[in-house]
């Protein structure tokens, strides 16, 4: 970092913190486009790394980056993700503390491709003995599987994670991998019934009919044209440039056998991937009211697949039974509660499939008894999203980010406490935006939103997505960060419609629609379809709808509350690990190297929070170093230091300080820092070492 301190002007600032005008957002967006003109898409704010997507493949990721990097101190060489990885690899490995790397961004920003060069670099300095190899091979091969199944491509990105992912690696007494752990979040499976105009479906699908043999098609009914199959009819957009499906299918197969997937499990796996297609293909007509089958075909390829009986599978499509109080009542559905029921179902089957992915890679990745001694986990999941219209999806993404951004401030805080602490300086007390409100507002018992949503649902009566934005807006409207629209200024009234409610959230304002909120948050499946899944001979389905979810009369928590609690325990898992964090920025909407969009940047900085960060890590002193550190650089700029001084570290600093006559409140000497406050500082004692 000092070599470069004086190519500022060419280049930028390596790290944030020596940006003169720190508080100015425009400033913020001039270093990062200079840096990425360069092609230096990794800048630091202390220790967070800030990482602008390149969109071309920049040869900074070979072994000889990894060699570079690799026992160094953090500062010693340019800002990179691999000297975020040594660090925690280190910090891990050294001192035996747990890490956690926090990746965030928009979609399209780099998220999973950052975990990606996490993963690599540990693979690349950890141990090369046959067991280790192993589980580093299984690590690496989950992404294919877990991408070909959870990810899409989406309008802002060709391969998009649909769903959130933290995983834990567990590493041995002496550093190297054991095994790991993967937790996954809300899967957006809407996507399997539905997608926006060029949009597709999930991969696998789409390699699944390009890549498989004819006989494996054959004998799953499918045929390769894709205009066959009604859930891709809304997306069209089957080939893409970018993705050459047959092949990742082969690549999938292999992975799959990496993480010992048998035979059989893999047959039962695309045995329902399939089932799915065909389910889309049922279709209903409706007679007197009544739903009826179109394709009675397609009812019956579901039923081989998956292992029940057509005639009873055929029912439950077209008619729902309801328990009331003991009185079991069976009725017709029309057509559209048909669709509905299907369409459930196909999102159900697939998500639990997904799940059941994650926990049998699980298996396959946990460590043998006694051998696991720390881990460092790794958070890819969804930033932020301000869409033209936002749902529920939206309010369950924006609630996590609340929560990251809550442990954000606790962590940061609490690590800077401990630093000063450490250095026995005296803590300055730091302004800063509590975001907990936003978080009580939306999770607290009795109160929050999702407690009123979840009460809703459950309301005798017919509730509805009106009657829940009516009950919102009747208890929360004194809340400074709930707006309804009765409340909105008249600008933000401009935009907001009456099923409208506005939060005001750490990161901006968001304005949701509230169309569609209970049914998603209630995510109900029919009890008929239930007991039919659970009947079946696949393995899999058989397994992930079991029967006593059929005999239960106790109502399964809503979406909204389960999503509430993983992230709990999310946030329990994290807190007690030390932190580092990637804040991925995508530099412009259309994919394209080179690209760099000032009003797209600008709003991604506002959203991860990036000025706040600044000001928070400036608040105090900018700049710290080790005493050995700032001795060996900048020793030749006293007589008392050069040519030979063979003192303490410390008493060496102390005279350098002297001699350049730092004023006293510019920096501060802790037990093996020093501590300097503002830049300017910093950049004369560069100047003098320049002249
Ligand atoms: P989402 O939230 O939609 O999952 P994401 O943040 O995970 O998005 P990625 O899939 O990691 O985004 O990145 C999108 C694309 O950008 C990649 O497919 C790749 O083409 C390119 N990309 C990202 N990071 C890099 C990088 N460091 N070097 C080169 N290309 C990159
Ligand atoms: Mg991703």
């Amino acid at each position: 970092m000092e070599r470069d301190l004086h190519a500022r002007d060419r280049v930028g600032v390596q790290d944030f913190v020596l940006l003169e005008n720190f508080q100015s957002e425009d400033a913020f967006v001039d270093n990062l486009r200079k840096r990425f003109k360069e092609n230096l898409i990794y800048t630091y704010i202390g220790q967070v790394l800030v990482s602008v997507n390149p969109y071309k493949n920049l040869n900074i990721y070979t072994q000889e980056e990894v060699n570079q990097y690799r026992n160094i101190h953090f500062f010693e060489a340019p800002p990179h993700i691999f000297a975020v990885s040594d660090t925690a690899y280190r910090s891990l490995t050294e001192e035996g503390r747990g890490q956690c790397i926090l990746i965030s961004g928009e979609s399209g920003s780099g998220k999973t491709e950052a975990s990606k060069k996490v993963l690599q670099f540990i693979a690349a300095v950890t141990g090369h003995k046959a067991q280790v190899e192993t589980v580093k091979d299984k690590l690496l091969q989950s992404n294919p599987v877990l991408e070909a199944f959870g990810n899409a491509k989406t309008n802002r990105n060709d391969n998009s994670s649909r769903f959130g992912k933290y995983m834990d690696i567990s590493f041995s007494a002496l550093g190297s991998p054991v095994g790991g752990n993967i937790l996954n979040y809300l899967l957006e499976k809407s996507r399997v019934v539905h997608q926006n105009p060029r949009e597709r479906n999930f991969h696998i699908f789409y390699q699944l009919l390009a890549g498989a043999e004819d006989e494996m098609l054959a004998k799953l009914q499918l045929k390769r044209n894709l205009d066959t199959y009604y859930y891709f009819t809304h997306g069209v957009e089957g080939k893409v440039n970018t993705i050459d499906d047959c092949q990742q299918f082969q690549q999938v197969r292999k992975a799959m056998a990496v993480i010992e997937l048998t035979e059989q499990e893999q047959e039962d796996i695309f045995a329902i991937v399939a089932s799915v297609l065909h389910m889309g293909n049922v279709g209903f007509t409706e007679e007197e009211g009544q739903a009826q089958i179109l394709k009675p075909e397609c009812v019956e390829a579901v039923s081989k697949l998956l292992g029940c009986k057509t005639s009873k599978l055929d029912r439950a499509f077209t008619h729902r039974t309801i328990d009331a109080r003991g009185d079991v009542v069976t009725s017709p559905l029309t057509r559209e509660m048909a669709i509905y029921a299907r369409d459930a179902l196909a999102k159900a089957v697939y998500d639990r499939l997904f799940t059941w992915l994650v926990m049998r890679l699980n298996t396959s990745l946990q460590p043998k008894e006694g051998r696991r001694k720390e881990v460092m986990g790794i958070l890819d999941i969804y930033g932020f999203e301000i869409f033209e219209r936002n749902s529920f999806e939206q309010f369950c993404i924006n609630f996590c980010n609340e929560k990251l951004q809550q442990l954000f401030i606790e962590l940061t805080l609490k690590s800077e406490q401990e630093e000063y602490q450490r250095e026995g300086i005296e803590w300055e007390h730091v302004e800063y935006f509590n975001n907990k409100v936003i978080c009580d507002l939306i999770e607290e018992k009795h109160k929050g939103i999702i407690s009123l949503m979840d009460e809703e649902c459950l309301r005798p009566g017919e509730p509805t997505d009106k009657s829940f934005l009516t009950k919102m807006n009747e208890n929360l409207s004194s809340h400074d960060h709930y707006i309804s629209h009765r409340k909105a200024g008249k600008e933000l009234q401009k935009n907001m419609s009456r099923e409208e409610f506005c939060l005001k959230h750490y990161a901006g304002d968001v304005i949701y629609n509230v169309d569609g909120f209970l049914d998603k948050n209630n995510d109900l499946l029919f009890r008929d379809l239930r007991e039919v899944m659970s009947e079946t001979t696949n393995s899999i389905t058989k397994e992930v709808f079991p029967v006593s979810d059929v005999t239960t009369k106790k109502r399964p928590d809503t979406a909204a509350t389960q999503f509430k609690n993983s992230l709990n325990q999310l946030m329990e898992i994290l807190m007690n690990k030390e932190p580092s964090y990637i804040r991925c920025i995508k530099p412009n909407e259309l994919d394209q190297s080179g690209v760099f969009n000032d009003r797209i940047v600008t709003h991604q900085v506002k959203y991860l929070g990036l000025m706040e960060n600044l000001r928070v890590r400036r608040a105090g002193f900018a700049y710290r170093r080790p005493y050995e550190m700032f001795l060996q650089r900048y020793k030749c700029l006293t007589p008392a230091t050069w040519p030979n001084y063979h003192g303490p570290s410390k008493q060496g600093v102390h005279e350098i300080v002297c001699h350049l006559g730092f004023e006293r409140d510019e920096y501060r000497m802790g037990n093996t820092k020093i501590f300097i406050r503002s830049p300017r500082t910093l950049f004369a004692t560069e100047d003098a070492f320049q002249a």
